[in-house]
């Protein structure tokens, strides 16, 4: 009865990552060295995207994202309510205030219509909104093309919190890849080992406009800028000869230290040579999971599947009916951990983190709290085996049935 643990979801490490890691402890440099023009020129090929600047997780992504949109004290940002804390965060950081969206009951995506009812709300309340989030929850992708269409009408920048979906196609005709910003400003991904690829800790913004690659490269290493042509400060910078000293760097803005360092870089590298063969495989764990879904108990099914999407599936997420057999979701999740099997809730509201619930007391989110009522994630990740999906349903009908004999 020494089944292996199936957590949710977990990192898949192979000896050549390892190798490539080691081998980057060797080389000159630990921190920034070649290993980051390269991890960066990768994920433009894997993405589409002209640009692709690499931090050291997906909340600096977002926080560069921000910075680089140039939101501030006094902007409304739009960011979906069932997403991690950082998606929200990062926006907050800056000096934004954060206007809460709602989402589909079904999917736990920001729909057309909830970024219009957040819209509607901040005009209502004499604001202008500034930008939106577009998270892609659990790796499918939300209507890119309807939120672009009225973002745009209203002068938004849009930017998607793509850290679920690295890897998914969408699109009426499934033209477009997560990261190639076809209907966004910029895409911001995390390497969390829990994410498809794996840096350990690491994160990435794409974009396809050279102005904000350049204002995420400043923001990304403490705001410093080499380049001469934009020096401004003879007093500060000019050598007794007249040229500018070969030792000055200039900061026109205080940035961060948000670089990720070679060894992550060369674990990034590594991974996402593989990430093909990650996205296969996680296509084929979500297709067993919807293949077998009517094995699943009463008052258990998997999320809805958007449309105009393939997901390169992050997350399994399953509803359970309200009260599931009578059982709460302690209760499921504490009889699947003791069958081996771990669970978790994605993801509380963040409008009703004590935090942001002080700044929107009364806000209602219908869909967003259907969701999170209903909502616990399965395993799904690149290691598992598709019979362990068998193992995850027939778990679910021994907890069911447990609930039954009560
Ligand atoms: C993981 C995640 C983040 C943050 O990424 P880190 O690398 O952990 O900082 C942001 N948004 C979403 C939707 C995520 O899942």
């Amino acid at each position: 009865m020494t089944k292996k643990f199936l957590p949710y979801g977990r990192q898949s490490i192979e000896q050549d990552d390892i190798d490539a890691v080691v081998e980057a402890l060797k080389g000159d440099y630990l921190t920034t060295g070649p290993k980051v023009a390269e991890f960066e020129a990768v994920l433009s090929a894997k993405t589409g995207a002209e640009y692709s600047v690499v931090c050291n997780s997906g909340t600096a992504a977002l926080h560069l994202a921000a910075i680089a949109a140039g939101f501030g004290p006094g902007d409304c940002i739009i960011v979906p309510t069932i997403t991690f804390l950082a998606s929200a965060n990062a926006m907050a950081f800056t000096g934004a205030e954060v206007c809460f969206a709602d989402c589909d009951p079904e999917t736990g995506l920001m729909r057309p219509k909830d970024l219009m009812s957040a819209i509607q709300r901040i005009k209502t309340a004499g604001r202008k909104p500034r930008g939106v989030i577009a998270v892609h929850f659990s790796g499918q992708t939300c209507d890119m093309p309807a939120i672009h269409a009225i973002a745009r009408k209203e002068g938004m920048i849009i930017i998607e919190d793509a850290c679920h979906a690295l890897g998914s196609r969408h699109g009426p005709n499934l033209e477009a890849q997560t990261g190639d910003c076809h209907w966004s400003d910029m895409a911001c991904f995390s390497f969390h080992p829990v994410k498809t690829i794996a840096m350990g800790e690491g994160g990435a913004v794409t974009t396809n406009d050279p102005k904000i690659d350049e204002r995420l490269r400043l923001a990304r290493n403490h705001g410093m800028s080499r380049d001469q042509e934009n020096f401004t400060s003879k007093e500060a910078g000019l050598d007794i000869s007249g040229d500018w000293g070969l030792w000055y760097y200039e900061m026109q803005d205080p940035g961060y230290n948000y670089r990720a360092c070679d060894l992550q870089c060369a674990l990034g590298i590594s991974q996402l040579g593989k990430l093909e063969k990650f996205a296969t495989k996680r296509r084929a764990l979500r297709d067993r999971y919807y293949n077998f879904a009517s094995e699943l108990p009463s008052g258990v099914r998997l999320i809805g599947r958007a449309a105009e999407c393939d997901p390169c599936a992050h997350l399994m997420t399953a509803l359970f009916d309200d009260d599931f057999l009578g059982l709460g979701r302690n209760a499921v999740m504490s009889s699947l951990r003791e069958m081996g099997i771990g669970t978790q809730v994605h993801y509380t509201p963040v409008h009703l983190q004590p935090y942001y619930r002080r700044m929107c007391p009364d806000l209602a989110l219908e869909g967003a709290s259907e969701f999170y009522r209903k909502c616990l994630t399965l395993p799904l990740f690149s290691d598992m085996e598709l019979s362990d999906v068998d193992r995850v349903i027939a778990a679910l009908r021994k907890v069911a049935a447990k609930g039954t004999e009560r």
